[in-house]
């Protein structure tokens, strides 16, 4: 038996832990992976509910809790620049590797329509892992390979979302000491279908093929807002700001079913440490870098002494939480449905991206410009503006 489709979060380790390869994860209908069971292989061992975080979060949160928060940024410009905030992850990424460990992140495929987990000790894959992906990532059996290299006695430091950091530790089923799991504060990703109708699109209409592509670019060097980039083979570049693009649009629009109701928001984490953008952070501050802030908040003490054996590839100081959690809404709370959800992710499929969101845009501006004008009339009300 599994979670029910709208509360599973597609983590996958009930596909991987299978003894009989009884459980595949297949696309839903809104095209995130989901597992599906052939009940003729299954034995109904029960091993598939073990794992899965969504079912066993109780078991699983973080229990020696005490948050020290610090802010900060790696100090190699040009890593600061590729990556999505700071440049927590890359310097974290650099002293497991030093020492000999293994890192887990995510990559691309070659055209950019999917994104899939690595554990692996070579580092050209750093480069590849930096910046954020917002479809969300195929899992496949990244559970038991690093289960492998830990048994095999390596440190493992795996990065990601934080129920893939929840699937890991249920996967996995007691504590290793060479094992930092770290998880991002997260909006929720998308569906991998989004990247394909938009990357096709872009690229027939360019007539190239992509070979970059970010939307988390720092134009000049920038870290807000985002923008989106994509370079084609032909050395063109299009770029735009991520949030007035397709993309951005359908990244705020369609969330999977279960990161509405997120079972591993604040009290529920299970990572030994997190990490995020410092959306708020005091400009005037020796922390801030305009080029990307990290927020990192530690939560055990295995976390603490990771932080320490960091090195000095990042410059860290302390922060308030509450200052991280005022930009940060989303390390507590779930992402809002917006109205008309269900229909945009059945409309993309029928009438493509492109006219989804030409259909969808007006409604939401006409949104905003409603909050527009009843703020307006309460500020007018309040006496603190004039009546045009
Ligand atoms: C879907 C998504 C939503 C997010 N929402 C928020 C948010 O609301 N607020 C906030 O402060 N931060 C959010 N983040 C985190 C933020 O975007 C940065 O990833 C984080 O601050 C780390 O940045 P960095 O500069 O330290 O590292 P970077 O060099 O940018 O490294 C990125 C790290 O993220 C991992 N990663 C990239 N894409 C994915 C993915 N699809 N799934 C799992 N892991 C991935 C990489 O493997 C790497 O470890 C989100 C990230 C993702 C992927």
């Amino acid at each position: 038996m599994l979670v029910e489709s709208v509360k599973c979060c597609g983590c996958g380790a009930c596909a991987d832990i299978c003894p009989v390869n009884a459980i595949e994860m297949k696309p839903n209908e809104d095209g995130f992976l989901e597992p599906v069971i052939n009940g003729e292989t299954c034995k109904h061992c029960g091993r598939c509910d073990k794992v899965c975080p969504v079912m066993n979060i109780d078991s699983l949160k973080t229990v020696d809790r005490n948050v020290n928060c610090y802010a900060g940024y790696i100090t190699d410009e040009e890593k600061l620049k590729r990556s999505a905030s700071g440049g927590a992850a890359t310097a974290f990424y650099e002293s497991v590797l030093a020492r000999g460990g293994c890192i887990c992140g995510v990559i691309y495929n070659r055209d950019f329509t999917r994104a899939r987990f690595v554990c692996t000790d070579d580092p050209r894959y750093i480069k590849g892992f930096r910046s954020s992906k917002y479809i969300q990532a195929e899992k496949a059996l990244i559970y038991s390979d690093v289960k492998e290299k830990l048994d095999e006695g390596r440190e493992v430091l795996f990065i990601g979302l934080p129920c893939e950091v929840a699937a890991m530790k249920a996967f996995l089923g007691k504590d290793y000491d060479n094992l930092t799991l770290v998880d991002l504060i997260c909006y929720g990703p998308t569906s991998p279908l989004v990247a394909k109708m938009y990357l096709r699109r872009l690229k027939s209409e360019n007539g190239h093929e992509i070979v970059d592509f970010n939307v988390r670019h720092k134009r000049n060097g920038a870290w807000q807002p985002s923008y989106l980039r994509a370079k084609f083979e032909s050395g063109e570049v299009y770029v735009n700001e991520f949030f007035n693009t397709d993309y951005g649009f359908a990244f705020d629009m369609l969330a999977r079913d279960c990161c509405y109701k997120c079972s591993f928001k604040g009290d529920n984490k299970c990572s030994d440490i997190t990490i995020g953008d410092f959306w708020e952070a005091d400009k005037n501050a020796e922390y801030y870098n305009k080029g990307g802030t990290s927020a990192v908040m530690v939560h055990t003490h295995k976390g603490a002494r990771f932080l320490a054996e960091c090195g000095e590839n990042m410059l860290l100081k302390r922060a308030e939480y509450d200052d991280i959690l005022r930009g940060n809404p989303m390390l507590t709370e779930c992402r809002e449905k917006k109205p008309g959800r269900d229909n945009f992710a059945v409309l993309m499929k029928r009438q493509g991206l492109r006219a989804v969101v030409d259909a969808y845009r007006p409604i939401a501006a006409g949104e905003k410009n409603l909050l527009k004008r009843i703020v307006k009339k309460l500020l007018i009300l309040a006496g603190l503006r004039r009546e045009e």
